[in-house]
């Protein structure tokens, strides 16, 4: 047996006081809970490839700069060419990084609700995690309260995800603009759903040295592999790489995305059907009574039911075989809230049909 106070020797409160991040099982379920590119390759497509993956060699290192890598991240991604690049072992790990660079006792900004490894990671590292609380209905930032806790609170580092998760929306660019103005460090827009949405901060790197942009490429198709980048002045990248493990990104993967970012064509008509059948979903939604839907620039839904009924109706719908997520737990802005992944036609008539039988 271990005894507590061996645990409470040997690990900080803040570990102790956390919970590991939680994955649903979604064995034999139509997964619309993660945000996943539902389409997978044609075969053509798989065979080239499995071609480039001979040519892994797996005894060998991965190269630390994952250059090959990195130079088409900047070819597609319209990089400016001053700015720094950092890979990630997916977002989430320049999250983390990004997170551990910070002095103790600073002071991390987000509205909320938002994306949980923000206040997660910034927990797991003792820093004083604050979320303002985006405004109802709307879900747009409240800026006089954002204002207001930069003013008091003097945060190192303010995450806006740009769409936000799990709302969807894409925050007023007026409002972005006066929290950059207003930061007394970096602003990290996370653009993890940028193949869905029509606006960008990319080429605003430029014009700002503390805004920085994540993306990644789990949400275009590639959840597997694991990969995101960051994109900032060339300094501040430069500081942050030192905490870069020097293997992060490995063979497998940087070969992977390279093949992948090659090859738009494999993504281009995908991401064209999940934001046609976005549209037909929405309105799907907010056709059925008790239902409020909210529009999304990203490849998801969230949607509202009746009165403390979303948990029920959450396992009605997993009864009927599709897994959605439930953010009612959460409270606040969420409160009765589910959230949708837009699947394919097929998965996301099957969807409807369970939410219909679960109301
Ligand atoms: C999914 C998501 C991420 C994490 O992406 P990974 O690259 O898969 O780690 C980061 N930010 C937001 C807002 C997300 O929704």
């Amino acid at each position: 047996m271990l005894a507590q106070d061996f645990l409470q020797r040997i690990f900080r409160p803040a570990v102790l006081g956390l919970s590991a991040y939680k994955v649903a099982d979604a064995s034999n379920l139509i997964k619309l809970d993660a945000m996943e590119n539902p389409y997978h390759w044609p075969d053509s497509v798989i065979d080239a490839w499995l071609a480039t993956m001979r040519n892994c060699e797996l005894n060998r290192y991965p190269d630390p700069e994952a250059q090959k890598l990195s130079a088409v991240i900047r070819s597609t991604n319209s990089i400016p060419e001053t700015s720094g690049v950092l890979l990630g072992n997916g977002s989430d790990e320049i999250i983390q990084l990004l997170l551990m660079a910070l002095p103790q006792n600073s002071v991390v900004l987000a509205p909320e609700p938002g994306f949980v490894m923000y206040k997660q990671v910034a927990v797991s590292l003792e820093l004083n995690f604050l979320g303002v609380p985006l405004l109802p209905h709307s879900f747009e930032l409240d800026l006089p309260k954002m204002l207001e806790v930069i003013r008091l609170h003097q945060p190192s580092l303010i995450f806006l995800a740009y769409p936000n998760n799990p709302t969807g929306n894409l925050f007023d660019a007026d409002a972005i603009k006066a929290i950059i103005q207003a930061a007394p460090g970096m602003v990290i827009i996370d653009e993890a759903y940028a193949p869905f949405a029509d606006s960008s901060y990319m080429s605003v790197v430029s014009d700002y040295p503390n805004v920085l942009v994540m993306r990644t490429v789990s949400k275009l198709g590639l959840a597997g592999l694991r990969l995101g980048y960051i994109v900032g002045h060339a300094t501040l990248i430069n500081e942050l790489n030192k905490l870069r493990l020097p293997y992060n990104i490995n063979i497998l993967t940087q070969a992977s995305a390279h093949f992948a970012l090659t090859h738009p064509d494999i993504f281009a008509q995908q991401i064209l059907n999940i934001r046609e059948q976005r549209s037909l979903l929405l309105a799907a939604l907010n056709a059925l009574e008790g239902i409020t839907a909210y529009p999304s620039a990203a490849n998801f839904i969230l949607f509202r039911t009746p009165a403390n009924q979303a948990t029920r109706v959450f396992e009605n719908i997993k009864q009927h075989g599709v897994l959605i997520k439930n953010l009612a737990h959460a409270g606040g802005l969420l409160q009765d809230c589910l959230r949708v992944t837009i699947g394919t036609a097929a998965e996301n008539t099957q969807f409807l049909h369970a939410l219909k039988h679960s109301l």
